[in-house]
C-alpha cells in the first residue's frame, strides 16, 4: 500500500503512472464516473475516474460533502480543465454526506450565506484560498522580522490599564453576575474580582512593547486583539489580528521606512507563494466586476494593484499637507464629502483616506504629524507644539492599513500630556519608569492583519477574511 499523499503532491506530476493514495471531500460527482476531489492543500481538485467494472466502490455514497479515501494510478488527463487525474482502483467512503441538506452546494453562494455556515465555508474556492493566504502571510510576517532582527514577544491579552486611548474595551471579570459586589457609592467593588482590580481585553500591546524594547532594542507583537467597537463596517472586527513592532532607538522616518519595506515585503512574498490562489481570486473579482455600472469598477485587477503596490514607493506627506489637498479638492468645495474638510485640526474620516489613495495619488500614503488633540497621548510633540510625529498609513480599497508614531521619550512631556488629557495616570506608573530609566527615543506601529488580507485578496468585507468573525451581536461558531 502506498503512503497517503496531499492533493498538492500530485500537481507536479513526479507520480505519474505510480500508486496514489488520497484523502478528501467530494466537491461533485458526474455521470456516475468523475469526482472532483479537495483536501484542502491546493485550490484545485483532483478528477478521480471510476471505472465501474475494474473498481470496488460503492457509487451511492459518494455525495457532495462526503469524504472518502482514494487509491488508485494516477495518469495524464484526457479531459479539459485538469493535466492528471487518478484511475481509481478502490474508494472508501469515510463519512457519508446528505446531498439534500448539505448547504455547500456546487454553485455560486452569498457571501452572507456562507457567514451563517462558517463551520462549512472553508470546503469552498473563495474562502479556503482566503485561508490559505492567510497563513502564508502569518508565516511571512515571522519571516520577515525574524531575518530582520526583531525578536517575538507576547503582550498580555487582559489588561489593567484602559488608558492606551485606543477603543472601547472589553471587560474581563469572574464576578457572578448576580450578584455583584458593589461600593458604598453605589460602583462595582472590583477589589472582590479575580485581579483585584478593573480588567479588560487588550485593544494593542504596545505599552508593554515598548518595555520590552527598552531591554531587547528590536521586538514585535502578533496576537489577537479586542475593541467593543459599535460599528458595523466591512473593516471592524471586534476581535481581529495586530502585528506590533517596537524599535529603540528609531524615530517617525525610519519608522515610515521599515513600515513601506515590511509590507513590500509580506505582500511580495505572498504573491510568489500562493500563485494559484491569487489567480483564482484575480478571476472571481474581474467576473464580479463585471455586474457593476463601467464607472465603479477598479482600473486595476487585483494582480495589478498588488504588482502596483510591490514596485512603486509610498507617497508620504504631512497631514497639513494632505488637509490642503482635501480643502482645496472639487468633491469638498461641491460638498460631496459626508463631512466637509473646513478647520485645522480635525480627523481624517475613511470617505477622506480613500480620495487621498484612490483618487487624487493612486497609490499607497503615508500621513504623518498628525495634530496632536486628535491622536494619543504617547506621540511625540514636535517643536511647533500642535502636531505629533503620528503616522497612518492609507490602502487603495481600504483605507488606513497601518497606525503608528515615534513615542514620547521625555518625562517631562509626558507628564504634561498625560495631565492636559486628564488621563488618569495610577496605572501608568510604569510606563513612565521607562522614561526614567536610560529612556530612548523610539518608535513602532500596528498593522491590522486582517486588513492586510482584504488588500492581497481582493475580499470586500473583513467578515470573510476570518474563520469565525466577532461583530456586534454575532459571536456564533
Ligand atoms: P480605524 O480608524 O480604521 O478604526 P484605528 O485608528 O482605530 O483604525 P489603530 O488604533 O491605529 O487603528 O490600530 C492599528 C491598526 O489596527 C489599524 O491601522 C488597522 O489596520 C487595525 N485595526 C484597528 N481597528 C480594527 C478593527 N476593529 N478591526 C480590524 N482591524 C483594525
Ligand atoms: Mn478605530
Amino acid at each position: 500500500m502506498s503512503k497517503p499523499v496531499s492533493i498538492k503532491d500530485l500537481e507536479d506530476g513526479k507520480l505519474i503512472n505510480k500508486p496514489v493514495h488520497v484523502f478528501g471531500w467530494v466537491k461533485t460527482f458526474r455521470s456516475n464516473r468523475f469526482i472532483s476531489l479537495n483536501d484542502g492543500s491546493m485550490i484545485n481538485d483532483i478528477q478521480c475516474v471510476i471505472d465501474l467494472q475494474s473498481s470496488e466502490v460503492d457509487i451511492n455514497q459518494i455525495n457532495t460533502g462526503a469524504s472518502i479515501e482514494v487509491y488508485g494510478k494516477l495518469v495524464e488527463s484526457l479531459g479539459k480543465g485538469q493535466k492528471f487525474e487518478i484511475l481509481v482502483d478502490q474508494l472508501n467512503v469515510l463519512g457519508s454526506s446528505n446531498p439534500d441538506n448539505y448547504p455547500i452546494q456546487p454553485k455560486k453562494h452569498s457571501f452572507e450565506f456562507l457567514r451563517e455556515n462558517a463551520h462549512l465555508r472553508i470546503r469552498t474556492k473563495t474562502i479556503s484560498s482566503v485561508m490559505r493566504i492567510r497563513s502564508e502571510i502569518s508565516y511571512a510576517i515571522h519571516k520577515f522580522f525574524n531575518e530582520n532582527g526583531f525578536f517575538y514577544v507576547h503582550t498580555p491579552i487582559i489588561t489593567g490599564s484602559d488608558a492606551e486611548g485606543a477603543g472601547e474595551m472589553f471587560s474581563v471579570s469572574s464576578l457572578d453576575k448576580s450578584k455583584i459586589p458593589m461600593d458604598n457609592d453605589g460602583s462595582i467593588d472590583f477589589s472582590k474580582d479575580f485581579f483585584g482590580k478593573e480588567t479588560h481585553l487588550t485593544v494593542s500591546g504596545q505599552l508593554e512593547a515598548e518595555a520590552l524594547a527598552m531591554g531587547l532594542s528590536k521586538v514585535y507583537t502578533f496576537g489577537p486583539t479586542f475593541r467593543a467597537e459599535n460599528s458595523n463596517t466591512s473593516r471592524h472586527l471586534a476581535e481581529f489580528w495586530m502585528i506590533e513592532p517596537e524599535m529603540a532607538f528609531c524615530d517617525l522616518t525610519e519608522n515610515i521606512n521599515l513600515a513601506e519595506k515590511f509590507i513590500k515585503y509580506i505582500i511580495k512574498h505572498t504573491y510568489d507563494k500562493c500563485k494559484n490562489d491569487i489567480e483564482f481570486l484575480n478571476e472571481r473579482l474581474t467576473k464580479e466586476e463585471m455586474n457593476l455600472p463601467k464607472d465603479k469598477r477598479s482600473e486595476l485587477s487585483l494582480k495589478e494593484k498588488i504588482e502596483f503596490v510591490i514596485n512603486n514607493d509610498f507617497v508620504k506627506l504631512s497631514y497639513s499637507e494632505a488637509f490642503d489637498i482635501l480643502k482645496n479638492c472639487k468633491r469638498n468645495k461641491k460638498n460631496k464629502f459626508t463631512y466637509k474638510i473646513e478647520n485645522w485640526g480635525c480627523d481624517f474620516q475613511s470617505e477622506h483616506e480613500r480620495f487621498l489613495v484612490e483618487k487624487h495619488f493612486k497609490c499607497p500614503v503615508v500621513v504623518y504629524d498628525y495634530p496632536a488633540k486628535i491622536k494619543a497621548f504617547y506621540m511625540r510633540l514636535n517643536e511647533d507644539g500642535k502636531t505629533v510625529r503620528a503616522m497612518d498609513i492609507l490602502f487603495p480599497g481600504i483605507g488606513e492599513i497601518v497606525g503608528g508614531s515615534q513615542r514620547e521619550e521625555r518625562l517631562d512631556v509626558l507628564e504634561k500630556r498625560i495631565e492636559e488629557l486628564d488621563i488618569d495616570d495610577k496605572e501608568l506608573w510604569w510606563y513612565l519608569d521607562l522614561r526614567k530609566y536610560g529612556s530612548v527615543k523610539h518608535s513602532g506601529f500596528g498593522l491590522g492583519l486582517e486588513r492586510l488580507i482584504l488588500f492581497i485578496t481582493g475580499m470586500n468585507n473583513i467578515r470573510d477574511v476570518i474563520p469565525f468573525p466577532r461583530t456586534p451581536k454575532n459571536a456564533d461558531f
